[in-house]
């Protein structure tokens, strides 16, 4: 018999996907995931699982235990701004509640645990706001001066660049405190709470985050859309801090 796979077990949070009901059937909630993340975090070693919601604490720990690392995922949503103790902007985007509500319990669990935790735009948007954050609900009405930070060309191309504090977790995973990025979202971090910022957009947008504890790391772009090997570098980090757990 095969020696069985020892690469780190990574739980992800899919997203809710669109209901495609046949006419005169009940619609039918399904979990998305895109297929990248699962093979940004195969190519970084680590073995990607899907994690269903729940709102059982309980349960969301049975979850956590068969997991070394976590992804929090992005997805075409906004955090409910209660979340942070604010009232809607007329420009908020779609709510995806019952997602919200796990990620927080989610993110919650594994920061009491230190279990490695990786944050991906809006999921880095979840590590801040557990952290005590506010966001900007809406860059380009709220911030003067904001670059454009949904960008139309291909997100495997840069939308803007990024300056990384040097000696932060990223500079040392990525090597390099300048890199290019892609640029999808119309929220970003406000007051960053207990988060570390540690990068920057040349707008001065928050775009990595910090949190505390052994490994929780933010990042408000998709690494795993882009080529090449310091992209990849951000998803190795959390496999190989999920390898030490
Ligand atoms: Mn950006």
């Amino acid at each position: 018999m095969n020696k069985p796979e020892t690469r780190p077990v990574i739980g992800l949070t899919p997203d809710i996907g669109e209901t495609q009901a046949r006419p005169g059937r009940p619609p039918l909630p399904r979990y998305e995931l895109k297929q990248a993340y699962c093979e940004a975090v195969r190519a970084a070693g680590g073995l990607p699982i899907v994690l269903p919601y729940s709102d059982d604490i309980d349960a969301i720990a049975s979850l956590l235990s068969l997991c070394e690392g976590v992804v929090i995922t992005g997805g075409g949503f906004d955090i409910p701004p209660d979340y942070y103790g604010e009232a809607h902007h007329p420009r908020l985007g779609p709510l995806h509640p019952e997602r919200s509500r796990f990620e927080r319990l989610l993110v919650r669990a594994a920061l009491a645990r230190e279990l490695p935790l990786l944050g991906i735009c809006g999921g880095m948007q979840a590590l801040a706001v557990e952290l005590g954050a506010t966001l900007i609900q809406d860059l380009e009405s709220q911030l003067a001066g904001a670059l454009e930070h949904q960008q139309k060309n291909s997100p495997g191309e840069s939308g803007h660049t990024v300056q990384i504090d040097a000696g932060s977790l990223l500079a040392r995973a990525a090597r390099t405190t300048l890199l290019e990025v892609n640029s999808t979202h119309h929220q970003a971090v406000r007051e960053p709470g207990r988060a570390r910022v540690i990068a920057r957009a040349p707008d001065g947008v928050i775009e990595a985050i910090e949190g505390p504890g052994r490994f929780a790391l933010g990042v408000q772009w998709h690494p795993e859309l882009m080529p090449g090997a310091q992209q990849l570098s951000i998803y190795r980090a959390l496999v190989q801090a999920a390898a030490r757990t």
